[in-house]
């Protein structure tokens, strides 16, 4: 590599700690085109270094010892992690297959009066599902009625299909200023590696994980936040082909693994799609079927159990992913077959 001759290097200005104001924007733009939201980029909005960082700084900022926290399993993996880190104790309800419903008793039943929040993914990662009106209206009431600060997921709100239309639960009534939305750059432009996630809720609560984030990061990804706004503002079309080339992704891997043999049940979003590897293996030893199958096939799936709290409810159950070149799904399920 050359020398940069002296008095030439290049002065790269670090963002400020919320985000780069034409990222911020460019946020706020996105959910009024697609939500209907508005939200002040300048109070309401904070940049992160993926939804990970928002979804850490969100828990210690708002957690205290002691505090707990209401959410579903399977869960993705980091909420367990950032709960413990804030000294709180997570409370979950299990929801099972095929159709992973939640029950409303069970939910209202989790609630205590240490109950600080409500932890809500959809699109839901491992399982694909995405919570309709009704069910985030249940959840809406119940947070209403008991006063809690939902924290909300969103990261696959482009990945759905089938015409599945995803819902922010800030968009219900009443919800708005209850509720911190997570979302990130990751999933909707293939770019996980850039590490660009957000925020966007009340003042008040944006404020708490961002007098967190300055200790975690302080800033991050700055190159790589006006990419994201260019991103964020991309027409329709761009939108629409992301899911449908996903969709036939999917459609393509689930009736591969029916035929190798695993139940295989319903997604409908996400990368990810969960089987029952009992009609294969009938002792259902997820772990122990997940370490072998790189070896047996050069295939690679995660084993279930490490989303749930009560990992005898997911010990059976086996998460593969779908977003890969056509090619590859097929070469997978081949070898499996
Ligand atoms: N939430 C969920 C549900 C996820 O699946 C992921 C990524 N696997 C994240 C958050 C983290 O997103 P990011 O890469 O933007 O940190």
């Amino acid at each position: 590599m050359g020398a940069i001759p002296a008095g030439t290097q290049p002065s790269v200005p670090r963002p400020p700690g919320p985000g780069m104001p034409v990222l911020r924007e460019a946020i706020v733009a996105h959910q009024q085109r697609f939500y209907g939201l508005a939200y002040d980029p300048a109070t309401e909005v904070l940049v992160t270094a993926g939804a990970t960082e928002a979804l850490a700084g969100a828990l210690l900022g708002l957690l205290d010892t002691g505090d707990e926290v209401v959410l579903f399993e399977p869960m993705y993996d980091s909420y367990q992690a950032c709960i413990a880190l804030a000294g709180a104790v997570a409370r979950p309800v299990t929801l099972r297959p095929p159709h992973y419903d939640f029950d409303p008793d069970e939910l209202r039943a989790a609630i205590g009066p240490k109950t600080k929040l409500l932890l809500v993914n959809t699109p839901h990662n491992p399982t694909g599902k995405v919570l309709g009106r009704a069910d985030l209206q249940v959840i809406a009431d119940i947070a209403i009625e008991r006063d809690l600060i939902v924290i909300t997921d969103e990261v696959y709100e482009h990945l759905t299909f089938d015409d599945i239309e995803h819902i922010p639960m800030a968009t219900l009534a009443g919800m708005r200023d209850r509720v911190l939305s997570i979302s990130s750059g990751g999933k909707t432009f293939n770019t996980t590696g850039w590490k660009v996630g957000w925020m966007c809720g009340p003042a008040p609560l944006v404020a708490a994980a961002r007098t967190v984030k300055q200790f975690l990061t302080f800033v991050s990804s700055g190159p790589f936040q006006p990419a994201i706004a260019v991103g964020l503002g991309l027409p329709d079309h761009y939108y629409d082909n992301l899911r449908h080339d996903l969709q036939a992704k999917r459609d393509r891997l689930l009736p591969g693994l029916h035929a190798a043999g695993f139940e295989v049940f319903p997604t409908q979003s996400t990368y990810f799609v969960t089987v029952d590897i009992r009609p294969l293996r009938p002792d259902g030893d997820g772990m122990a079927f997940c370490r072998e199958l790189p070896h047996r096939c050069g295939v690679v799936a995660i084993p279930n159990e490490v989303f749930y709290v009560n990992k005898h409810e997911g010990r059976h159950l086996v998460r593969f992913a779908f977003c890969k070149r056509l090619e590859v799904l097929d070469q997978a399920v081949a070898r499996m077959g």
